[in-house]
């Protein structure tokens, strides 16, 4: 019923999924498609087919595809210096981290780790979080994601992804979401050195965390000498149309994970470590990487967060996204329990397990879609996603619900 294949599959798509299925290891399932080229917000599949892209490569491609500023910069960086190795620094590196604490609103002596993804920037965090109480146990929250290495493993709530690797790198107590009590209890008992959180989970099917759960959480964990960690690799970057999630709540962590929008589609994780305490936990030698930071990829950092800034992204993630709220809860669909989430970070509750339909039927009609999980759409498009766009979703919309409707009764 879950599948995600499509049933259309054109011939160079299948032709490319078959020596995929022959030559990658399948822990992906099957390619829908076989994607060639994009600009702007869309992309094409190799049989010549376009597609509206509103999961932006799982909320990766801030500035759309082939964004001409993005394009400058990494073949000029390229063209110049691509790869120094750390013992050496760049300017771009130096200004990335700079532009980084300067829109995190970092206190002085704040610093920043480059690595490049959010499993590594979480794993970074997680060492920080060890060494701060070496022996303790960390918390994290049910239905938390923070990625697939065995310490980020280890604070990922989905049993199905932990289970078969037994010990992981962590001892991880989970806690309900947004209950600052089981919050308060857990750290009574003791001899707790963090707590990983996402102020949007964002896998979970877009759950954002309450202002004052996050201020409580900020406040529980200074008293108790535990470290916050806001996961913003999937919230952060403008998404919900502030740089950074949990500035909304005007709480300030003591260490915060990006990763995916940062490089607008070249690999960049970062650890923010906020304060010179923080910022001082782990000393040379303790940490290190090959490819981090490394200057073709804080080329492309740069060139995000100054477009961001240059073309007001953030406005604009905030305006679009409020248009698709109004418009989707404007539809009075019987099948939409609700859509939550800010800016471009929006889950759409079906009230139904048609989400896998729903995205197979918007592949039918040329727009990508992400199922979060059986009745959750999830939406993560560019942030330079236009009204107009939006609106060529909103009026699919019903039809897609209609579609997957059918598909399911026919199937069940
Ligand atoms: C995607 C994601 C990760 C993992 O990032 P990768 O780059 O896939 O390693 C970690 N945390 C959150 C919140 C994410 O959304």
């Amino acid at each position: 019923m879950t599948e995600t294949t499509t049933d259309h599959t054109d011939p160079a798509d299948q032709a490319w999924g078959d020596r995929y299925a022959h030559s990658l290891l399948g822990v992906f399932g099957t390619p829908q498609l076989c994607l060639v080229s994009g600009q702007g917000c869309r992309v094409t599949d190799a049989d010549g087919r376009e597609y509206l892209d509103l999961l932006g490569g799982i909320a990766v491609n801030a500035l759309g595809y082939a964004h001409p500023a993005w394009v400058k910069a990494v073949s000029e960086q390229a063209a110049t210096l691509a790869h120094v190795s750390n013992f050496f620094t760049t300017p771009t590196q130096v200004e990335l981290a700079e532009k980084l604490l300067e829109i995190a609103q970092a206190p002085d002596g704040s610093a920043v780790f480059f690595s490049n993804s959010g499993t590594e920037a979480n794993e970074a965090a997680l060492k920080i979080v060890k060494a701060h109480r070496p022996g303790g146990r960390v918390l994290a929250l049910e239905h938390a994601f923070h990625g697939r290495t065995l310490g980020a493993l280890a604070l990922t709530h989905k049993e199905a992804y932990r289970a078969p690797f037994g010990h992981l790198g962590a001892d991880v107590t989970f806690i309900p979401a947004g209950d600052a009590r089981a919050l308060a209890d857990e750290l009574d008992k003791g001899d707790v050195a963090g707590l990983f959180i996402e102020p949007v989970q964002g896998e979970a099917g877009v759950w954002p965390l309450a202002a004052d759960y996050l201020r409580e959480a900020r406040r529980l964990t200074a008293e108790h000498d535990a470290l916050l960690v806001a996961d913003e690799v999937q919230c952060g970057m403008g998404r919900t149309g502030r740089w950074f999630a949990h500035q909304a709540s005007g709480i300030t962590p003591d260490v915060m994970t990006l990763a995916k929008a940062l490089g607008g589609g070249f690999p960049i994780g970062a650890t923010v470590t906020f304060g010179t305490d923080n910022s001082t936990i782990l000393t040379p030698g303790q940490h290190g990487t090959t490819f981090g930071g490394n200057p073709l990829a804080c080329a492309a950092g740069l060139a995000v967060i100054s477009t961001i800034e240059s073309d007001g992204l953030l406005e604009n993630a905030r305006a679009v996204g409020e248009h698709l709220v109004t418009a989707i809860v404007g539809m009075s669909n019987s099948q939409i329990l609700e859509v939550r989430g800010q800016g471009l970070l929006l889950g759409i509750q079906l009230a139904s397990e048609i989400a896998p339909a729903v995205v197979r039927a918007g592949l039918e009609r040329g727009i990508i879609l992400n199922a979060a999980n059986p009745t959750t759409i999830r939406l993560a498009p560019p942030l330079i996603l236009e009204e107009a766009d939006a609106d060529l979703f909103v009026a699919a919309l019903p039809g897609l619900l209609e579609a997957a409707n059918s598909t399911e009764n026919k199937e069940n």
